[in-house]
């Protein structure tokens, strides 16, 4: 399944903008953009434009032309064949990182958004294509273990993934997602059992970072006391500042009751970072 786009970077009479399919129609594409979009990273591969009778609006990739789309960018396809999409996920879902480099890839990544925001606030379009990330350093070193059982080293590549272009079509993907939070919801269920989730401000769908009792029952956490107060610091922190930052790592999953929304579930203490502070930081914080 190719990756809805929302957004594409349109050059017309060598002016870059960002423009979104949503705001587009048929006429508008075929006397002006045809031929003229990339995608929002700034990719060499073009971008098209459909619409259809219900109203239906996206952008895909020409035909063709998605492996010309940087290897870091989430439309880039390889057909190679060596790995489809669908392949990728169980070979992502095989391999089981360990906590510490997922923190350390997670640490990294917050360092080079931060890096390019502090550079300049708003994006330039100009620089559009600065905006792909340094993929060396996603670039972790593994120990696979292939069908004959015999160890053979690969390398694995962290996803990092913006929330905004995060939908129902990543479910069953594992990646790291960032974006900025919105509010933050501590819970209980049925049983009695916390858990709580962020919910981050995007557009399109409602992406929310979900922390099931797994984050709290393992060899990094103190218990459920210790989760209630890192959460509620959390909200003091989104309450006080509405660009705090959030970077985490997890399956995305399917948002119970809500057909557009997903789930990033996050088992560990050291798969997530807030406004660049790690768990144990955040909890002794004085908030
Ligand atoms: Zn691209």
């Amino acid at each position: 399944m190719q990756k809805k786009i929302i957004m594409a970077l349109s050059n017309v009479d060598n002016e870059k903008n960002f423009i979104k399919c949503y705001d587009l129609d048929k006429n508008d594409y075929e006397t002006k953009y045809k031929g003229k979009l990339t995608c929002f990273k700034g990719c060499v591969a073009k971008i098209k434009f459909t619409e259809r009778k219900n109203n239906i609006k996206f952008f895909s990739t020409w035909n063709k032309e998605g492996a010309l789309h940087d290897e870091g960018c989430p439309y880039h396809v390889d057909y190679q064949g060596k790995i489809g999409r669908k392949k990728l996920i169980a070979y992502y879902e095989g391999i089981e990182l360990d906590d510490e480099t997922i923190f350390q890839r997670l640490q990294y990544k917050m360092d080079s958004l931060l890096r390019q925001y502090s550079e300049k606030d708003i994006l330039d379009p100009q620089k559009g294509s600065s905006l792909v990330s340094d993929i060396g350093k996603n670039s972790i070193p593994v120990c696979i273990e292939d069908d004959n059982s015999e160890k053979r080293t690969g390398i694995i590549k962290i996803r990092h993934e913006d929330a905004e272009y995060i939908s129902i079509d990543d479910i069953g993907c594992r990646k790291s997602i960032y974006g900025f939070i919105k509010n933050v919801q501590l819970e209980e269920d049925i049983h009695k059992k916390k858990f709580a989730y962020f919910n981050l401000n995007t557009k399109y769908s409602n992406v929310n970072i979900a922390f099931p009792e797994a984050f709290y029952s393992n060899e990094y956490s103190h218990g459920v006391d210790e989760f209630e107060s890192f959460i509620l610091k959390v909200k003091k922190m989104v309450e006080q500042n509405n660009k705090l930052r959030v970077i985490a790592f997890g399956d995305i999953i399917k948002k119970k009751m809500d057909s557009k929304g997903v789930n990033i579930s996050i088992i560990s203490p050291k798969r997530i970072l807030v406004d660049n502070k790690d768990y144990w930081q955040i909890l002794s914080n004085n908030i």
